[in-house]
């Protein structure tokens, strides 16, 4: 059968190179090129980035990200039973494909990449909000990268783009709208990947901000929404009086109700009270 690059259908290259998932590596692979090619573009023109791609495997998602014309990808791969399959993609795409062996957690992947960068990547489920949380947490913003093209399990994507009031908004969400814009750009099946995963997928989409959405030290930030949604179901007034004897004056002073519990507080209040915290301890 024809692929998008010539190359050998994603199902012979994993029974030429023996590449049986492995559970404990997170690998539920993508074997449709035309669906990996959608996820590439659904990550905007890739024509003047450097593309990371974490976890490649046998590289489904790495030869749409080609196909679409990123001009280099750099991809993290933790497998080394995947480097001859990515071998061959790095042949068929002279000088534009990198291939870096090792865990994604350990590695400083900026240092390999030439601005501007997006990421793209189907990440492995153990360590996707882990990266996630890393990527938008760096001591100097903006970051590195442009944008975040993610994939992960729905559940997670549900608790990025959360907004105040429903069941999965949080820390994580928080984080996220304080410095970018998110959006969910595609749903998959469970059956979308071999093996199939037990659970629904779905691909985020996020743009950075230049600038943090309201003003706010990240760490006392941190900080409050840890307390206030360790406790998520407690007045406030309650969850955050380790910040102070003074708190219930501090929300006050910010328009926030002690009484009001987490979940009902939108950034721009956390930032607000997060400033206040900082300026008069
Ligand atoms: N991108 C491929 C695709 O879409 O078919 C594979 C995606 S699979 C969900 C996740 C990949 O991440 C696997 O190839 C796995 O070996 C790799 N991986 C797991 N943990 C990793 C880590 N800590 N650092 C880098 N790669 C990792």
């Amino acid at each position: 059968m024809a692929t998008i690059d010539g190359l050998p259908p994603l199902r012979e290259v994993i029974r030429a190179h023996d590449l049986v998932a492995k559970k404990q590596l997170g690998q539920n692979f993508l074997l449709d090129l035309n669906l990996t090619s959608k996820i590439a573009r659904s990550a905007g023109d890739l024509s003047g980035s450097d593309v990371l791609e974490v976890g490649p495997g046998p590289g489904g998602l790495t030869r749409g990200l080609l196909a679409e014309g990123a001009r280099r990808v750099v991809a993290v791969e933790k497998d080394p039973r995947a480097l001859p399959a990515l071998q061959e993609i790095a042949e068929a795409y002279p000088g534009r494909l990198s291939v870096l062996q090792g865990d994604a957690l350990e590695l400083d992947m900026a240092a390999h990449l030439t601005p501007p960068v997006k990421i793209v990547s189907n990440l492995p489920y153990n360590v996707g909000t882990e990266l996630l949380i890393r990527w938008l947490s760096p001591t100097i913003w903006p970051p590195f990268w442009q944008s975040l093209t993610l994939m992960f399990q729905k559940e997670v994507a549900e608790r990025i783009i959360a907004k105040p009031g429903s069941d999965h908004y949080g820390r994580l969400a928080l984080l996220v709208h304080w410095r970018a814009d998110a959006r969910i750009v595609m749903s998959l099946p469970p059956e979308a990947f071999t093996p199939a995963p037990k659970v629904h997928s779905a691909v985020v989409h996020l743009t950075r901000l230049e600038e943090p959405r309201f003003p706010a030290d990240g760490k006392v930030l941190n900080r409050v929404t840890t307390m206030a949604f360790g406790q998520r179901r407690k007045m406030l007034r309650s969850s955050l009086k380790g910040l102070g004897p003074d708190i219930e004056a501090r929300l006050e002073a910010v328009g926030i109700a002690p009484t009001a519990r987490a979940e009902e507080i939108g950034l721009e209040q956390f930032c607000a009270l997060a400033r206040n915290l900082a300026e008069a301890p």
